[in-house]
């Protein structure tokens, strides 16, 4: 079957359909990096989950099943880094390629086992399967909003700095979408220095991600400032290799897992003198307009980011990266 919607539009339908009953426990469900559950007053339940397939988020042939693990696991740490919160428990359910279902098993659990213990994830529970089609890797993360309460998509506001936590691009061509680095801590710190206004973690690319924070933010427009985006070696590497540009690339490739956010210029001042690798890429406009400058010229937004759904073998369709 091809599925004519998109992905966004495909989880916007299945939102609008949700109902919320009274004295519910959920504070954020669908449409964020984590559901947000409240437990007890001051304590705030996160729950993410993503799942990985063989052929789509990675290639099993190529870059083994250790490899698939620990990304499976660790862009479900990332959705949780996006709320500023901190990951306690994983849950992993897989459908295995039943010829070789103990070796690949094996594998995942060693890579997954890697992302646990560097975060200090308990791994509770899963579900194991066998199967004549693909591996799959279904991870649920489960984690603690800090002290100062989860960060969502929809808080940016006109006059807002934007940020990101590192240099983007070209993840995809390079195999760095496998080694993913969750900004856990980072967000954590940020957040005790300053209030984040808004935050997402960059997995669709940054001008889809940041698309997000602005529909989910009551429709502010943005400005990017072209030459204060982190451009990642990699995606310098994949623009002389020919195809789009190497800014191009930093805009709108996916799986980055840098984090972007916003908050008032005054705490940006303040975060960026602190950490180092924070960039100031730009502001949010009362103008609902997309914009990006460079040199002397606005332009609008290239169109780009990356949409699960429509993704195929072209550009983000990891396949086509993996092999180039
Ligand atoms: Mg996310």
């Amino acid at each position: 079957m091809t599925l004519q919607l998109g992905e966004f539009e495909l989880i916007e339908r299945i939102r609008r359909g949700q109902v919320v009953a009274a004295g519910s426990r959920t504070i954020l469900g669908i449409g964020d990096d984590c559901a947000a559950l409240a437990l007890r007053p001051g304590e705030i339940l996160l729950a993410t989950t993503d799942m990985l397939m063989d052929g789509r988020h990675f290639l099993l042939d190529l870059h083994g099943a250790e490899a698939a693990g620990y990304k499976a696991l660790g862009v479900n740490v990332s959705d949780i880094a996006a709320m500023a919160g901190l990951p306690i428990a994983a849950l992993v359910a897989v459908a295995l390629p039943r010829d070789r279902a103990e070796a690949v098993g094996e594998g995942l659990n060693r890579g997954v086992r890697v992302m646990a213990d560097r975060f200090g994830i308990e791994l509770i529970g899963g579900d194991t399967n066998a199967w004549d089609g693909p591996l799959v890797i279904s991870v649920t993360v489960l984690g603690v909003a800090s002290r100062q309460g989860i960060v969502t998509r929809s808080g940016a506001r006109a006059g807002d700095a934007i940020l990101v936590t590192g240099p983007l691009g070209g993840s995809l061509e390079s195999g760095r979408h496998l080694r993913v680095e969750p900004r856990v801590e980072l967000a954590r710190q940020i957040q005790e220095l300053a209030p984040i206004h808004a935050m997402i973690d960059i997995s669709d690319g940054l001008v889809g991600d940041l698309g997000h924070i602005l529909e989910e933010s009551g429709g502010p427009g943005a400005v990017l400032e072209a030459e204060a985006i982190p451009i990642h070696e990699d995606a310098q590497r994949a623009a002389l290799a020919g195809g789009r540009g190497a800014l191009e690339r930093a805009l709108g490739d996916g799986e980055d897992f840098e984090l972007c956010l916003t908050m008032s210029e005054a705490g940006a001042e303040r975060v960026v003198a602190a950490f180092p690798g924070l960039r100031r890429i730009g502001w949010i406009t009362a103008d609902p307009r997309r914009l990006i400058r460079i040199g002397g010229r606005f332009e609008p937004w290239p169109a780009g980011g990356f949409d699960h759904l429509r993704a195929g073998c072209g550009r983000g369709g990891i396949a086509t990266g993996a092999q180039a």
